[in-house]
């Protein structure tokens, strides 16, 4: 049987850094990083909180093969292969694109490497990922297996999440999050009292669904909202993996003078987002922030081998 013990961090809780920067000081506002990037060498930030309960239910359920869906660089293939190979797990990916199959990048490359047999289908088809006749015909094919959905956005993965909020016992005014699926800011929705706000950052254009989806999520946790929230629309940069080089500069000089990386995709974008919200005083005079940095630099060597100019690469 797979143990899931092998995965459990020791950087728990993981730390959190203010970021000083004078213009804040200036604006009498305080910025933490909850530095959940280190939680796992191999399995990073927010993937982690949300594959622990994941897991935990496969192996409960007897299952020793996981099977889970995602796209070209996803940190979700990534994070579920190295999991599951470090608990003994046969990991199989669902991967978006039969393009890919033969073009593959270091996200994919890594996935194959740590076990995960990747399976390349169309897009049109993989929109249908969760219709019962396509996952009735993934089980014919592969045999039994445990689910995770695109993402690891189910019930168990906000339950992993809140656990973020949970053991950051100062008091923050404000919690920042980039979102994808939304599972993410669910699980911090689930944890963050009334008195606190909560802001997420979509990574994608078209985020104003994301509501639905957090809200959903949160109903299937058993959970309610009790922080008030509001999703920041503005810093998508065009969309999943795009970037201006404006967004290029600020990582570059983020990890410079802070020795933090940050990725391309979510955490650069929103951590741009908050700078420039605190350059337009959207936040009140004394406001406490703190922004999750929810791992995913993984990532960034297979959009640095898409970017064309090299010399923008933090
Ligand atoms: C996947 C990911 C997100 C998005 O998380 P959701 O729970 O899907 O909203 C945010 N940041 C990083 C670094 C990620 O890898």
């Amino acid at each position: 049987m797979p143990v899931i013990q092998s995965l459990l961090s020791e950087n728990l809780p993981t730390p959190v850094q203010q970021i000083h920067e004078s213009s804040f000081a200036e604006h009498g506002i305080q910025l933490f990083l909850k530095r959940d990037d280190l939680i796992h060498p191999e399995i990073s930030g927010n993937k982690w909180r949300k594959l622990k309960y994941n897991l935990m239910e496969a192996q409960r359920q007897g299952c020793n093969t996981v099977l889970t869906f995602g796209g070209a660089f996803s940190n979700h293939i990534a994070a579920t292969a190295a999991a599951c190979r470090l608990a003994g797990f046969k990991s199989i990916g669902i991967i978006r694109g039969e393009e890919l199959q033969e073009k593959n990048n270091a996200t994919l490359r890594q996935a194959s490497k740590d076990g995960m047999h990747l399976e390349f289908i169309s897009r049109e088809n993989y929109r249908r990922k969760n219709a019962m006749d396509f996952l009735e015909a993934l089980r014919e094919k592969f045999g039994a297996f445990y689910m995770i959905p695109e993402g690891g956005a189910n019930e168990m993965g906000v339950a992993g999440c809140a656990e973020i909020i949970q053991e950051a016992n100062e008091h923050f005014d404000t919690i920042c999050v980039a979102c994808g699926t939304g599972t993410t800011m669910a699980g911090i929705l689930a944890a963050a009292k009334p008195e606190q706000q909560v802001l997420g950052f979509p990574a994608l254009k078209g985020g104003y669904f994301l509501t639905n989806d957090v809200l959903q999520l949160l109903s299937r946790a058993n959970k309610t909202a009790s922080a008030s929230y509001e999703l920041i629309l503005k810093y998508h940069f065009g969309g999943y993996a795009q970037h201006s080089s404006e967004l290029l500069h600020f990582i570059r000089n983020f990890k410079a003078k802070h020795s933090i990386e940050l990725d391309f995709i979510y955490t650069g974008k929103m951590l741009f987002g908050i700078y420039d919200l605190i350059q337009k005083r959207f936040f009140r005079q004394a406001t406490k922030i703190l922004a999750i940095h929810t791992g995913g630099l993984q990532g960034n060597s297979s959009i640095a081998e898409r970017l064309k100019d090299v010399s923008q690469i933090p």
